[in-house]
């Protein structure tokens, strides 16, 4: 099987202050511990490309991105909300984020590569159509689900958030299209955290599974059991991509689950299984949320070790 492995030197660059949890360590710590371990012996590791505008506005409107590239500052910080800053080298960070997605639906769509995994920042997942919030500019995952639908005829693709928070902005982008019945999201997060939104899901092929604070890795174990599996195998998705977040880990200050390493990797053998029965064992998943920098670089570890198939 052949994994590709997704990076870009701008990860790096973007940041928001020095104190803020959304940070460069974040891609330096994952790639450390992935090529420490051997893991990156097993996979092709390729440079993330720059999203196009035509395949940036199947998610985003003209506004946004006009209204991105107008704020991003020469120098210093412009900033978006209160935890949202561009640096002079955000806008290229975000570019290479949503470029490594689309290039990974590329791959997997070719039979290029089976699976992908973009080791990418900034995040995407609460960025909605026409406006960048909670340290996400432009919503990756969701154009990636829509690049594999309008770019490669896909009938349907399953869009998989295990995040701590709610995906506000996939759920935003892809509602037309879940009422299509071409997209179904699953997602899990935590009751109540921010977004403050999901528990009532916005379409049909939603299933939102809100998990209390203080409850573990088996909460969200009978919730993918009870929940989200039945809903895959009813969808049958020709492709998975995965809004994959790692704040749900124990160790994580900005929630309050309690998840550990070996729930990543059970969550990811249970995807991988689905895949393996609907689409040729095609996903690809890409870098959302995880602040605690052991705990994200091991349980990234963990994910990817199943997608390479070596758990
Ligand atoms: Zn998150």
């Amino acid at each position: 099987m052949t994994v590709a492995y997704f990076t870009h030197p701008s990860s790096a660059q973007h940041e928001m202050g020095s104190h803020h949890p959304e940070c460069p360590d974040r891609v330096r710590v994952i790639n450390d511990h992935l090529r420490a371990n051997g893991l990156l012996d097993f996979m092709r590791e390729e440079t993330a490309p720059v999203a196009t505008r035509e395949v940036i506005m199947r998610a985003h409107s003209a506004e946004l991105l006009d209204a991105l590239e107008e704020i991003s500052p020469q120098h210093g910080y412009a900033g978006i909300d209160g935890d949202t800053t561009m640096n002079p080298h955000t806008m290229s960070a975000v570019l290479h984020a949503v470029g490594a997605a689309v290039r990974a639906v590329d791959l997997v769509c070719t039979g290029e590569v089976q699976r992908a995994f973009c080791n990418i920042r900034p995040p995407g997942h609460h960025a909605e159509r026409n406006r960048a919030m909670g340290f996400c500019f432009l919503n990756s995952a969701a154009i990636a689900v829509l690049h594999a639908l309008e770019a490669h005829g896909l009938q349907r693709v399953a869009l998989v958030d295990f995040d701590v928070h709610h995906g506000n902005g996939s759920e935003d982008i892809l509602v037309e299209e879940c009422n299509a019945g071409r997209v179904l999201m699953v997602s899990t997060f935590q009751h109540h955290l921010y977004p403050g939104t999901g528990d009532r899901p916005m379409a049909d092929n939603m299933v939102n599974v809100p998990l209390t604070a203080y409850t573990k890795g088996d909460a969200m174990r009978a919730a993918v059991t009870d929940r989200w599996l039945p809903a895959l195998h009813e969808f049958k998705p020709e492709l998975i991509v995965i809004s994959a977040g790692f704040d749900a880990h124990r160790d994580d200050d900005l929630a309050s689950l309690g998840w550990v390493e070996a729930d990543y990797r059970w969550l990811t053998q249970q995807l991988v299984a689905v895949a393996n029965l609907y689409s040729n064992g095609c996903i690809v998943s890409t870098l959302e949320g995880g602040y605690s920098l052991g705990a994200l670089a091991r349980s990234v570890g963990e994910h990817v070790k199943v997608l390479i198939g070596a758990d």
